[in-house]
């Protein structure tokens, strides 16, 4: 008999929960993130309802704790998320559903999703970075999910700010001008007065979104060596991106990396998700069938 398992794409606006062996034969539910007790009651009520799971996997909004030897693994920790604050998600599934739950940020979730079925197979360094409501990054090292004091927080990395090419302040309400602040789809709707998704392909928006995009990318290439970065979520949909943000990271470097990957190759070391917008489900899939292995 196949084995299922299950996985939770736990988001700050909806969660999306789905039962499968892979990311093509998942059966989901979505629902939007209310309370904690209504929002965790639905994913336990679609849970019962499905045949039974080995284990489950989930990729949560944070910041949340990852490191199982804590005594508040599993919980959603310091998120500005109103009602979200020290809320124990993997603990309340894992004790009503009584399987194995693994638990661990949205973006390392969608970069193991990314590892195993979509543009990051068989690299073992890897960032995948998400630019949306907010960003957020993830990857592996050597073959290990990203973890360390608590989990990186790519997104809000200090990009240079030139005020006088682009006065917009910054969105981030812990940073200002970092840069979730200044280029996750918020900043972008704020500084032009339209939602992002609405901007012309050949606005100025895109020229200014990849180069703080590209300069972030130095960064963690100068910083992690990764052997391909996986660019997702929304703000990612405008693919004009993609070229503009390839160029500006070969500029920045200046040869000084000299890794064909990066020189010769860029096409295919700044890619869109491989599993599309199904990274982070079919990565928290992945988790799960992790648990107990
Ligand atoms: P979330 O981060 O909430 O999981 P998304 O990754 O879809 O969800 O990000 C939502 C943000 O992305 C919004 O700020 C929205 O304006 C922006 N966005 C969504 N679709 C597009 C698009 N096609 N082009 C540009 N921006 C987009
Ligand atoms: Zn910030």
């Amino acid at each position: 008999m196949t084995t299922l398992y299950g996985g939770i794409e736990a988001g700050g606006t909806k969660f999306v929960c789905a039962v499968g062996t892979t990311p093509n034969d998942l059966r989901e539910t979505r629902f939007s993130t209310t309370t904690p007790a209504e929002t965790i009651a639905r994913a336990v009520e679609f849970f019962r309802a499905q045949p039974p799971v080995a284990a489950i996997g989930i990729g949560a909004f944070g910041p949340i704790d990852p490191n199982p030897s804590s005594p508040t693994f599993g919980f959603i920790t310091t998120t500005p998320k109103s009602g979200w604050r020290n809320v124990d998600l993997a603990g309340a599934l894992r004790r009503t559903l009584g399987v194995p739950v693994g638990f661990d940020t949205d973006v390392n979730v969608a970069a193991l999703g990314e590892h195993r079925w979509g543009a990051a197979q068989n690299l073992d360094t890897f960032v995948y970075l998400t630019i949306g409501t907010g960003i957020g990054g993830g990857g592996l090292a050597s073959g290990k999910l990203l973890h360390g004091l608590i989990h990186p927080e790519m997104g809000h990395f200090f990009p240079p700010h030139d005020r006088t090419r682009d006065p917009f302040p910054g969105a981030c309400p812990f940073h200002g001008d970092c840069l979730e602040g200044l280029a996750a789809g918020p900043a972008l709707e704020k500084r032009w007065g339209a939602r992002a998704e609405t901007l012309p392909a050949d606005h100025p928006a895109w020229d200014l979104e990849a180069h703080y995009l590209a300069h972030a990318l130095v960064n963690y290439i100068c910083i992690l060596s990764p052997q391909r970065i996986v660019l997702g979520g929304g703000v990612m949909e405008q693919a004009q991106l993609f070229p503009k943000i390839r160029r500006t990271v070969q500029r920045l470097l200046n040869g000084y990396v000299q890794a064909p990957a990066i020189t010769e190759q860029i096409d295919t070391y700044i890619v869109p998700p491989g599993l599309g917008n199904r990274a982070g489900i079919g990565g928290a899939l992945a988790l799960a069938q992790r648990q107990g292995s």
